[in-house]
């Protein structure tokens, strides 16, 4: 299969989102050594291509964006993830960051070496939290202020460096709407490709602290339980739509 991006897009064919083949490749004027393979293993037939603006889709197909289309690719979304990632790593790696000398790809892993001063590069993962806060039959839910129309979904944030997976948790949780929480416990977790993050996702139960909004990330956080009505939440694709779905009370679930 041949995986090939132009900025945030991904080039499918529009009938029915398939990939398009080496055929339909070539009439775009991909050449042929702007493919990456996608797995180390013998006889790969997966291949990344990240291509400039400058490129148009062949007939029948387009650049669609990814972000728009990921949760219609069922299982082909995790392969489209990882090639979105080899993609843009060999993308942004093409010259060492420590000596500036061009880098080398290796054939026996996943990595770039410098041959002038020794330095490896490899795709970066970024871990990220998702924590859904519980307090009785009720849970928080907030509607982040980036996006136009968005869902109420659960809390998220970047993992910092030097933090724990927990102390990022309670960090966030505290700026973002000014509460403590205890019991965390692993729910699931989830690639998200935009452009490197493992969404790592969480339930907590509410230990206590009033709730306040941080403004300029959320612009509303709300309790929902029995008798709520159920705002617009997360696609069951997601793992944010499957974490609260797993915990929602009996008659905000019948309101799906
Ligand atoms: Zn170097």
């Amino acid at each position: 299969m041949n995986f090939v991006f132009r900025g945030n897009e991904i080039l499918l064919r529009d009938s029915d989102l398939s990939l398009p083949d080496a055929r339909w490749c070539a009439w775009a004027g991909v050449p042929v050594d702007a493919f990456h393979p996608l797995w180390l293993t013998d006889g790969c037939e997966d291949f990344c291509a990240h291509v400039g603006p400058e490129v148009e889709a062949p007939p029948g197909f387009s650049f669609h964006r990814l972000r728009a289309v990921l949760a219609q690719l069922g299982e082909q979304g995790a392969a489209v993830s990882r090639a979105f990632q080899v993609s843009e790593w060999v993308r942004t790696h093409r010259y060492c960051g420590v000596c500036a000398a061009p880098m080398l790809k290796s054939n026996t892993e996943l990595c770039f070496h410098c041959p002038s001063c020794g330095f490896s590069a490899y795709p970066r993962v970024s871990p990220a939290m998702m924590v859904l806060i519980k307090r009785g039959d009720q849970l928080l839910l907030a509607r982040h202020s980036a996006y136009a129309q968005a869902r109420y979904t659960a809390l998220a944030g970047f993992v910092e460096a030097g933090e724990n997976i927990e102390e990022a948790i309670h960090r966030e949780v505290l700026e973002e709407v000014g509460l403590r929480v205890r019991d965390i416990r692993y729910f699931g977790s989830q690639s998200w490709p935009f452009p490197h993050s493992l969404m790592i996702a969480f339930t907590a139960e509410y230990d206590g602290g009033e709730l306040r909004i941080q403004e300029d990330e959320l612009d509303d956080v709300r309790w929902f339980g029995p008798g709520d009505v159920l705002p617009p939440i997360p696609a069951p694709e997601s793992v944010a739509g499957r974490l609260i779905r797993a915990n929602l009370s009996p008659d905000l679930l019948l309101q799906l």
